[in-house]
């Protein structure tokens, strides 16, 4: 399954993604892991991102994309991919569009949403090199008045989902929400698939094979 995560820096969006890749089998993309550890590397690219980076202010569209293109040429991509934190911005939207065509375009695009003060307490909790108060607000910031357009451009495929409370009951709204949204495209022979939530119980075909249902 084609999959994009999107929501505010701190709505959980990482935690959230390295499960559901897990749960759904497919690689999980983070432009902000893959610029991370090209910094640590001190690649030319890395270097290249690192102040960008440091001042919470996005990377320039060409540096991205092309790290981007270049990642969802791997072999490991074919059945599917999670895009978190990319596309950011309309023209990086645009671009994604154009590069996987119409055969592999996105599914669905999870958007993940929290209250603000819950979004400012969860990244002073985390303490990351990044995370201090005036760059998490140009973070949030930023994130705000560059997202409309993205969320315009995926209109069709976006699927809210509330960010608040434990990880494990966020898990679970995803799935029984990509199940839900499963479930309207045509039938197919699929195992049927024990949901929490307002999911029903389906015997369309899932969008991935073995689905976990459940966090530990
Ligand atoms: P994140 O881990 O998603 O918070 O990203 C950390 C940093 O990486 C951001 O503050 C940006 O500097 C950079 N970054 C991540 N994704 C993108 C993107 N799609 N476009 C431009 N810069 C990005």
């Amino acid at each position: 399954m084609r999959l994009m995560i999107i929501g505010p820096q701190g709505v959980g969006k990482g935690t959230q993604s390295v499960l559901l890749s897990k749960a759904i089998g497919v690689p999980h993309i983070s432009t902000g892991d893959l610029f991370r550890s090209h910094a640590s590397a001190q690649t030319e690219l890395g270097n290249r991102a690192q102040e960008y980076m440091n001042a919470g202010e996005l990377v320039p569209d060409t540096v991205t994309n092309a790290m981007v293109g270049e990642r969802l040429t791997g072999d490991d991509t074919t059945n599917g991919f999670l895009l978190d934190g990319f596309p950011r911005t309309l023209d990086q939207a645009r671009w994604l569009t154009q590069t996987l065509g119409p055969e592999r375009d996105l599914q669905a695009v999870i958007l993940l949403e929290a209250p603000q003060e819950e979004l400012l307490a969860r990244m002073l909790a985390r303490g990351r090199g990044d995370d201090e108060p005036e760059i998490i607000q140009r973070r949030l910031e930023l994130y705000r008045t560059t997202i409309q357009p993205v969320l315009d451009h995926y209109a069709n495929l976006l699927i809210p989902i509330d960010g608040t409370g434990d990880v494990a009951g966020v898990h679970n709204r995803i799935l029984a929400a990509l199940t839900e949204r499963a479930g309207r495209a045509p039938a197919g022979t699929g195992e049927p698939a024990e949901v929490t939530g307002s999911a029903r119980r389906t015997t369309h075909k899932p969008l991935w094979p073995r689905p976990h249902w459940t966090v530990q």
